[in-house]
């Protein structure tokens, strides 16, 4: 079976409210932007995935694929998965950096061509994954006591607050109401997201650069109010710094969002950087490699549970490696009503992904991705597309 097209186009979702990121200086965002990419075979199988890019950075993902992606894999082996993924390392390292989620598209086609779903193709470790709350704003102690006891009222377990307040008592003081509020029962993660130099600025041009010291009495701080994992408290590249303060820190320290690129990934986890790491399937490295880099982590007792602030479609990728990784014990769900929700970050599948009851999202069980893209309601949301 072989590729005979690789399509995408950019989306545009627009939410109810303007929305301000913990992690974005240019402030208030009116959309999510998202690309979704198809891999058409010569047998009629059609994998697809879903990437999500920022308005700027979407069309050149487009471009890339158009210039030098597609004429790439054409005419290559479907089943050539490593193959593949060798090019798209090739495009990341010299055009684009983050060509990853083509690769997914790849694997949905491959698993649709088998008739399994992905999970099941690499083993199975679960049906269902526990799912926390990703919030994305920061949002007063009080707002977030009352969003908090929403979500868990609607079966969530599991909670990341984002903190990016001028001083530490500000940010514990968020926590520490969240905590007092859901009790000791419930998940709290805690995202600095102070990885990259950009996110360390906010819409005034003020910087917010916390330093080792501002991360470690951070940590310590959230440990006594038994959180779950400080999340990226320092730049992605500083090894040293996140090396000393996994070590030094009470709690587990998590991140590796972006750290891409094997290579990067594994002298993350030789430098012993982090407790927990955070590839995302789509913008990391070749989904298959990060299966191995979930098990080169486990050997060496450190967890990886895959990022995913993502559209619907960009969690499914994520959702099936999680649910095949040996120690991955939750699935990021990007959910901060009343605008990140599915009826807007699932739109594009014919059925949303969602948690139960009991805050468990179950994998699905169709082929590939088990996930179906809505034609007609992607149609009028695209605005580009190659
Ligand atoms: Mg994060």
């Amino acid at each position: 079976m072989r590729i005979r097209d690789v399509r995408a186009r950019l989306i545009e979702l627009p939410y109810p409210r303007p929305f301000v990121p913990s992690w974005a200086p240019e402030g208030a965002h009116r959309s999510m932007s998202a690309v979704i990419v198809e891999v058409e075979t010569d047998e009629g199988v059609v994998g697809v995935s879903g990437g999500d890019m920022g308005h700027s950075t979407g069309p050149l993902l487009l471009e890339t694929i158009r210039g030098w992606i597609r004429p790439r894999l054409v005419g290559m082996d479907l089943f050539a998965t490593q193959h593949i993924a060798n090019h798209l390392r090739y495009v990341a390292e010299y055009v684009f950096p983050r060509p990853w989620v083509v690769g997914v598209a790849v694997w949905d086609a491959v698993g649709k061509a088998c008739g399994r779903p992905l999970h099941k193709l690499w083993g199975g470790h679960t049906d269902q994954i526990r799912a926390y709350a990703s919030f994305g704003e920061v949002r007063d102690p009080e707002q977030r006591v009352e969003d908090a006891l929403l979500v868990v009222s609607e079966g969530f377990t599991g909670l990341k607050l984002r903190v990016h307040a001028d001083t530490v008592a500000e940010d514990i003081a968020q926590v520490a109401a969240v905590r007092e509020a859901v009790g000791p029962d419930i998940a709290i993660m805690v995202d600095a997201n102070q990885a990259a130099a950009r996110w360390r600025y906010r819409p005034d041009g003020s910087r917010l650069m916390w330093d080792f010291d501002r991360a470690l009495t951070t940590a310590r701080e959230l440990a006594d109010l038994g959180v779950a994992w400080l999340e990226e408290p320092l730049p992605r590249h500083d090894y040293r710094a996140l090396r000393e303060l996994t070590a030094r820190s009470p709690l587990p320290i998590a991140g590796g969002e972006h750290n891409r690129g094997i290579g990067q990934l594994v002298r993350l986890l030789e430098d012993d950087c982090f407790t927990i790491y955070q590839p995302d399937a789509n913008e990391s490295e070749d989904i298959a490699a990060l299966r191995d880099f979930g098990a080169m982590a486990a050997a060496r007792q450190r967890r990886v549970v895959p990022h995913a602030w993502a559209t619907g479609l960009g969690v499914a990728g994520n959702l099936h490696l999680s649910a095949s990784l040996p120690t991955c014990d939750w699935l990021e769900y990007p959910y901060d009503p009343p605008v990140i929700v599915p009826e807007v970050f699932h739109v594009m599948l014919t059925k949303p992904l969602l948690p139960d009851s009991t805050g468990f999202v179950t994998v699905p069980e169709g082929p590939g991705l088990g996930v179906e893209l809505d034609h007609a309601v992607v149609e009028p949301l695209t605005v580009l597309r190659v």
